[in-house]
């Protein structure tokens, strides 16, 4: 019999988002007519902007004319698209990428699990905690983990816990990592990253010759004109630095499908026989062999996020849920509940009051309002004592929803 990989049974089986799923649906067959609303995935609500709509039902016209009919595209992504990326989201604020270092894909969460095809076996990995679970699942399945612990916590893996004590920012660790993965802003807790503290990353990076997995996909949500938005907008990233972004968030496409990934022509591994290796060589070999491009329609509905009209119905749409972010801090707050994040991410961070346990709060605001959150502890042993509440709805389901919380909290 064929043997399988025995990585996948050290997986954790009660993962996070099906025994929500499992608690929702419990509760709803015994209290059938209770008004559920559901803040607690990361998903987006509001329809694709119009430029991109418009440009993917021209795309679609293109495929019906042989004179513009495309069949496989570049592995890379086109060069339109791959060149009004560098211009707009890299070059006009300052960093030095080029569109032959950016890789179209269809989607963030994929290429942070595949980029591990180009690292060896031995690194040592660094995570957050809490921290997004595809960056911890992705090693285990690559048999880079031990067994989990009773907590949850991965043999192998170095856990660099956040909380409000560190205004959830890791501590940069006393000894050397190989590879590490930094969200910023951040899912789950909507902390964002100063330019002093990616700087004292990326020459930690340098020092240690370890390589710096930089997720962006929630850069667009930076209100604060201080912070960076790309690792590359630090000296020296090019030398240490993986940076991932999405369409997903800014622009609606989470069913759509559309990502990046920048590999600098400047980063280097080191191979067995010692010798240094350019990393952009081993993606892109990697990308040409296991991956055969996103469709032409989609991409052209990409490449309209940066024309007039896509700039501004993207930054509506991102103020739209920015506005809903705001409102879930102003009234959680005035119910007397803590809260952290919500202002440079669409992710509003609960401290869970009465010292409730995350699944206990989760249980209690299903129960008593009927709404659905994400329990903190989901996301890490860390995340303890904390709840994500998504701005990702209608602005009616947030009113709403914090209309029931206000009303049961506020003693
Ligand atoms: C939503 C999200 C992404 C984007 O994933 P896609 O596969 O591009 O939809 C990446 N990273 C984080 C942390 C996310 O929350």
């Amino acid at each position: 019999m064929a043997t399988i990989n025995d990585n996948y049974l050290k997986l954790k089986a009660g993962y996070l988002f099906p025994e929500i799923g499992r608690r929702v649906n419990a509760f709803a067959a015994a209290n059938p007519d209770a008004p559920i609303i559901r803040l607690g995935i990361g998903d987006v609500t509001e329809p694709l902007p119009e430029a991109c709509r418009t440009a993917m039902i021209k795309a679609v016209e293109d495929m019906g004319d042989r004179s513009t009919f495309k069949g496989y595209g570049p592995e890379q992504g086109y060069g339109w698209l791959r060149e009004a990326i560098a211009t707009h989201d890299f070059q006009a604020r300052g960093c030095d990428i080029s569109a032959d270092e950016i890789f179209v894909s269809d989607g963030s969460k994929c290429d942070c699990g595949n980029i591990l095809d180009i690292f060896g076996n031995n690194n040592t990995i660094a995570v957050t905690d809490p921290v997004y679970p595809v960056y911890v699942d992705t090693n285990v399945m690559a048999g880079h983990t031990g067994e989990a612990s009773d907590r949850g916590e991965y043999g192998g893996l170095i856990y660099l816990p956040i909380s409000a004590e560190n205004h959830f920012t890791a501590e940069i660790p006393s000894q050397k990592v190989d590879l590490i993965y930094l969200c910023f802003p951040n899912n789950p807790t909507g902390a964002t990253a100063t330019r002093e503290h990616l700087a004292d990353w990326v020459n930690y990076a340098r020092a240690n010759g370890s390589i710096i997995f930089f997720d962006a996909a929630y850069e667009a949500f930076i209100t604060d004109p201080s912070l960076p938005h790309s690792i590359y907008e630090i000296e020296g990233a090019r030398e240490c630095a993986i940076e991932f972004r999405s369409f997903s968030k800014n622009a609606g496409f989470t069913g759509t499908r559309c990502a990046l990934t920048v590999v600098p022509k400047t980063l280097k591994g080191k191979a067995a026989d010692g010798s240094d290796v350019e990393l952009w060589g081993l993606w892109n070999r990697r990308q040409s062999t296991k991956f055969n491009g996103v469709s032409y329609i989609v991409q052209r509905g990409a490449e309209a996020v940066y024309s007039p009209a896509g700039k501004a119905q993207t930054r509506a749409l991102i103020d739209f849920y920015m506005e809903n972010a705001r409102i879930i801090r102003e009234q959680l707050t005035s119910a007397g509940i803590q809260v952290y994040g919500g202002v440079n991410a669409p992710y509003v961070w609960v401290k869970t009051p009465h010292g409730l346990s995350s699944w206990d709060f989760f249980d209690k605001l299903l129960h008593t309002c009927n709404v659905v959150g994400t329990p903190g502890s989901g996301f890490g042993a860390a995340g303890e004592g904390y709840f994500r509440i998504s701005a990702f709805n209608s602005r009616d389901n947030v009113n709403e929803a914090m209309r029931r919380i206000v009303e049961k909290f506020k003693s």
